[in-house]
């Protein structure tokens, strides 16, 4: 495990990060510097990914430090990092607060993909997941979203492997947290931002109806994956408390009013855990409730976690669950879990690392 750690910090300052172009334009224009100023400074957070003002060196010293005492470049004071024995990255960040949040750098064949956090803990207490066993502490800023891709990047940068999917997946429900989760995918999409295309991001949401149309309105598409998990609303409901506010037939009307465009499908996400979702009758019925939905189904072996009870299917079951659904011509797919050594894996984040706790 490595560690990296920064100067001072506290939450006084607002983020660099947090400005759209639009919002860092103003700023710089209220301290009286010309315009080209704006996509100098775009530069160097996005281009060089740059952690302080000392490094912006075409920038005016005294600027600098007018800047530095009213908004903060690097919103993680310090992080460290821990690697698995699969490659698989974890990345806890602290936060000018002192909480934390993790990410995962996920090695696939010729890419990474990074599976980000949009909230501190979350609100949503799903049975099988860590994050919701520690409850919600607070929403991340639009700059501490983004932060992540950008510290990663940093971090990964001497590798030849670049990251080329963004998964909205880790702790959190980011559309709970909706107004800065979409101005950080608004930065992830724009041009003098990361300039990432809309296929490369996918943001994954446990069921917030209301969310997931507004989404389909910003003006962008990016991919949406639902976390099913259930067939029925008596189980999801016991699985997903979310689901008595939003239940599956408000759900899948929202999925089906999502505007992808039509090659594109929404991913269905079902963890399998023993004994509880994963009967053959389980596997039919969500063949029925999803028809008609243009989708793919990602089944995903629980990772257990010592605070939870269920356990995963065993291989005989999950293959018997995927050929069900094959047969009823869904695309389905066996979803590796990476990480699980280093808690990296789904539902194992926790902000903490196990072992410091364990
Ligand atoms: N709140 C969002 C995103 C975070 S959870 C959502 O619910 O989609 C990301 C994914 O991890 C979800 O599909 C969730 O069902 C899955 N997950 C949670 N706990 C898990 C566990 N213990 N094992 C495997 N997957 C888990």
């Amino acid at each position: 495990m490595s560690l990296c750690l920064y100067g001072k910090h506290s939450m006084q300052n607002d983020l660099l990060l947090n400005y759209t172009p639009t919002e860092m334009q103003a700023f710089v224009e209220a301290s009286g510097q010309p315009r080209y100023r704006t996509k100098q400074l775009l530069e160097w957070l996005y281009r060089s990914k740059v952690v302080s003002y000392d490094e912006m060196t075409n920038l005016p010293k005294a600027w600098r430090e007018e800047l530095a005492r009213k908004a903060d470049v690097n919103p993680f004071p310090s992080f460290s990092v821990q690697e698995s024995s699969d490659s698989t990255r974890k990345y806890l960040f602290t936060l000018r607060d002192g909480q934390a949040i993790e990410s995962v750098c996920i090695p696939m064949k010729e890419h990474f993909t990074l599976c980000l956090s949009t909230q501190v803990g979350c609100a949503l207490e799903c049975a099988f997941c860590l994050t919701g066993k520690q409850g919600f502490t607070r929403n991340l800023q639009a700059g501490e979203i983004i932060g992540q891709i950008l510290a990663v990047q940093r971090d990964t940068a001497a590798s030849d492997t670049k990251i080329s999917n963004i998964v909205l997946m880790g702790m959190g429900e980011p559309l709970l947290n909706y107004d800065q989760t979409v101005k950080a995918i608004r930065m992830m999409l724009a041009e003098e931002g990361l300039h990432v295309s809309n296929r490369k991001i996918t943001l994954s949401t446990a069921g917030i109806v209301p969310g997931m149309h507004k989404l389909g309105q910003e003006g962008f598409i990016i991919n949406l994956a639902v976390s099913l998990n259930a067939p029925t609303d008596d189980l999801r409901s016991q699985l997903m408390p979310i689901n008595k506010t939003y239940p599956l037939q408000e759900l899948l009307q929202a999925c089906r009013e999502y505007p992808l465009p039509e090659r594109r499908r929404i991913t269905f996400e079902y963890i399998l855990l023993d004994r509880i979702n994963d009967t053959p009758e389980h596997a039919s019925t969500v063949a029925d409730i999803l028809q008609g939905i243009r989708c793919k189904i990602n089944l995903i072996p629980l990772n257990p976690t010592s605070e939870t009870p269920y356990r995963p299917s065993s291989e005989a079951t999950v293959l018997a669950f995927q050929e069900i659904l094959l047969q009823r011509g869904y695309s389905t797919f066996l979803r590796a879990s990476k990480g699980a050594d280093i808690s990296a894996a789904c539902g194992q984040l926790s902000g903490k690392y196990r072992s410091e706790i364990d």
